[in-house]
C-alpha cells in the first residue's frame, strides 16, 4: 500500500461508482443509510483506514463504518479466520471450539463480574435481548433512556431512540426519556454542572412521571448517533446511582464505544466505580463480522423466563463463524495494542482538530475520547444554532470529494477511524477538514451542488 493518501484519480464519487449505484438504485427499497445515498461511492476494498473506490480513488476512511471497522479494512488475520472457519462449519448454535475461546477471551477483557454471556448478530438484537432480562430480572416494566440515544430501529428499541419515535404511530409502551449531559447544548443551560442538573430531573420525573417500576436505565457513555457527544466525567457514576436507588439495572450500552474504541476496552472504563448490571456490545466486536453480545451478572443472568432453554436463542447468534471472526478481532486488537494506540492517537487528533478549527467560526466544538471524536458545526459561536441537514450533506459531500469520509449526524461531524490509522493518515485528513471547514461558507453558498 503506497501513500501518501487520499490519491484521486477521477472526482468522487467516479464514473464507474455512479454506474454501480445507477443499477442498485433500481431495486434496493429506499431507505439507506443516508450518508451512501449522498455520497453515491461504491468500494471495492480497502487497506487499514484506506478505502479503494471501484474508479481507483483512495480515501481516508474517518467512518469505519460507523465504528464497526475496528481493527481496519482487509485485516489479514481477520481474512484467514474467516476463511478458514467458513470451510469447516458456519451454521448451527452447538458448542464449537471457537465459541468457548471467544467466551474466555470475552471474560479476561470484561470486568470479573460480569461473568455471564449471550452472542447475538446485529446490535438492535442486543439490545431487545437486555431490556427483555432487565424486565424479567426486576420484575418491573420502564426502561428509562436519554435524549439523543441511540439503541436501534427495532419496535422494542425504536422509543429508546431519538429521531426513531415518530411517524410510526403509538410507540411500544415502557421508556421513559430524560436529558443527556450534553455539555455543550444542556438543556438546563446549568453552566458546567450539567451532571447535577440532568440526574436531578431523572429522579425528579421518574418520581413525578411515571409508573416508578423502573427495570433499568440505558445509557451510552458516549451518544454516538447524537454526534460523539462525551458527557462530564462522573455523569454515570451518577446514573448507576439513581438506577441503585430506584431498584433498577445499569445498562451500558457499549456497541460504538467498546472494542478500545475510546482508548480502554469498554468505554465506562474510564470513570472509577461504575459497574454495569448488563453490558451490550457489538459493532468493533467483528470488525464487520455481524456478531454482537450480552454480558450480565451470574444473578441477573439467571431470571426467568430469558434463561429458560430457548429463551434467549437466535439463528445465527454465536455460530463458530461469527465467534472465530469476533476472537481473530480481538486477538488483534490486544497483540497490536490498539486501545493504546487509540487514546494515544485520538489526543494527537483532538489536538489537532482543535488547532486547525481555531479560527473556523462555524466550528463550535470539538470534543471526543480516544479515536471518538465529534465536531459541532454552527451558524455562529454565540447563537449555537445548527446547521441544516442539507448543508450538513454539502460538507460531507465537499469532504468526500477532498478524498475524505467523515458521517454528519445531526449537526456534529463524527470522527470514528479505523483504531489501526496511522499518525499520517490522521493528519492528512485533518488537513483536508481543516481546508474544506475553513471555506464552508463558499461551499454553502455555492448552489452549483443543488
Ligand atoms: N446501540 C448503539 C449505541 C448504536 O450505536 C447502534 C447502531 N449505531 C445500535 C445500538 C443498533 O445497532 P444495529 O444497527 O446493529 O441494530
Amino acid at each position: 500500500m503506497h501513500g501518501p493518501f487520499p490519491r484521486l484519480v477521477t472526482s468522487v464519487p467516479g464514473p464507474r461508482s455512479l454506474a454501480l449505484w445507477d443499477r442498485e438504485r433500481q431495486v434496493i427499497a429506499p431507505g439507506l443509510q443516508s450518508v451512501t445515498q449522498w455520497a453515491r461511492v461504491s468500494f471495492s476494498h480497502g487497506q487499514g483506514a484506506i478505502l479503494f473506490d471501484v474508479d481507483g480513488n483512495a480515501v481516508i476512511d474517518f467512518m469505519a463504518g460507523i465504528g464497526v471497522c475496528s481493527i481496519g479494512h482487509g485485516h489479514p488475520k481477520h481474512a484467514q479466520a474467516i476463511a478458514d472457519q467458513a470451510a469447516k462449519l458456519a451454521a448451527g448454535s452447538f458448542t464449537s471450539e471457537p465459541r468457548v475461546e471467544l467466551l474466555e477471551t470475552l471474560r479476561e477483557v470484561l470486568p470479573k463480574h460480569l461473568s455471564r454471556i449471550q452472542l447475538y448478530s446485529g446490535g438492535a438484537e442486543a439490545v431487545e435481548a437486555a431490556l427483555r432480562l432487565a424486565r424479567c430480572a426486576t420484575r418491573k416494566s420502564m426502561v428509562v433512556s436519554f435524549w439523543g440515544g441511540y439503541h436501534g430501529k427495532t419496535e422494542g428499541t425504536r422509543p429508546l431512540s431519538e429521531g426513531e419515535q415518530t411517524g410510526y404511530g403509538l410507540p411500544a409502551p415502557g421508556s421513559h426519556a430524560v436529558p443527556y449531559a450534553n455539555p455543550y447544548r444542556c438543556p438546563f443551560e446549568c453552566g458546567g454542572a450539567c451532571t447535577r442538573a440532568c440526574t436531578h430531573f431523572l429522579r425528579q420525573s421518574v418520581e413525578h412521571g411515571s409508573n416508578r417500576e423502573i427495570a433499568a436505565i440505558i445509557v451510552e457513555p458516549i451518544q454516538g448517533r447524537g454526534g460523539n457527544i462525551v458527557p462530564p466525567v462522573g455523569f454515570l457514576r451518577e446514573i448507576q446511582q439513581a438506577a441503585r436507588d430506584l431498584n433498577a439495572l445499569l445498562i451500558v450500552d457499549e456497541m460504538i464505544t467498546g472494542f478500545c474504541r475510546t482508548g480502554r476496552f469498554f468505554g465506562f472504563m474510564h470513570e472509577e466505580g461504575v459497574e454495569p448490571d448488563i453490558l451490550i456490545m457489538g459493532k468493533g466486536f467483528g470488525n464487520g463480522f455481524p456478531i454482537s453480545g450480552v454480558a450480565a451478572r451470574e444473578e441477573v443472568a439467571r431470571a426467568e423466563p430469558w434463561a429458560k432453554p430457548s429463551g434467549n436463542s437466535s439463528s445465527y447468534g454465536g455460530n463458530a463463524l461469527a465467534a472465530a471472526a469476533a476472537l481473530a478481532t480481538i486477538g488483534v486488537l490486544r497483540e497490536e495494542r490498539l486501545d493504546q494506540h487509540a487514546a494515544e492517537l485520538g489526543n494527537f487528533m483532538l489536538e489537532e482538530l482543535r488547532r486547525v478549527t481555531r479560527d473556523v467560526p462555524m466550528v463550535g466544538e470539538v470534543r471526543g475520547k480516544g479515536l471518538l471524536l465529534g465536531i459541532e458545526l454552527v451558524r455562529d459561536r454565540i447563537s449555537r444554532a445548527p446547521l441544516a441537514r442539507e448543508e450538513m450533506r454539502r460538507l460531507f459531500t465537499a469532504l468526500l470529494g477532498q478524498g475524505l469520509l467523515a458521517m454528519p449526524s445531526g449537526s456534529a461531524l463524527r470522527i470514528n477511524p479505523p483504531l489501526v490509522i496511522t499518525r499520517e493518515q490522521a493528519a492528512s485528513g485533518i488537513e483536508i477538514l481543516g481546508r474544506v471547514l475553513a471555506s464552508a461558507p463558499e461551499i454553502l453558498k455555492d448552489t452549483t451542488n443543488e
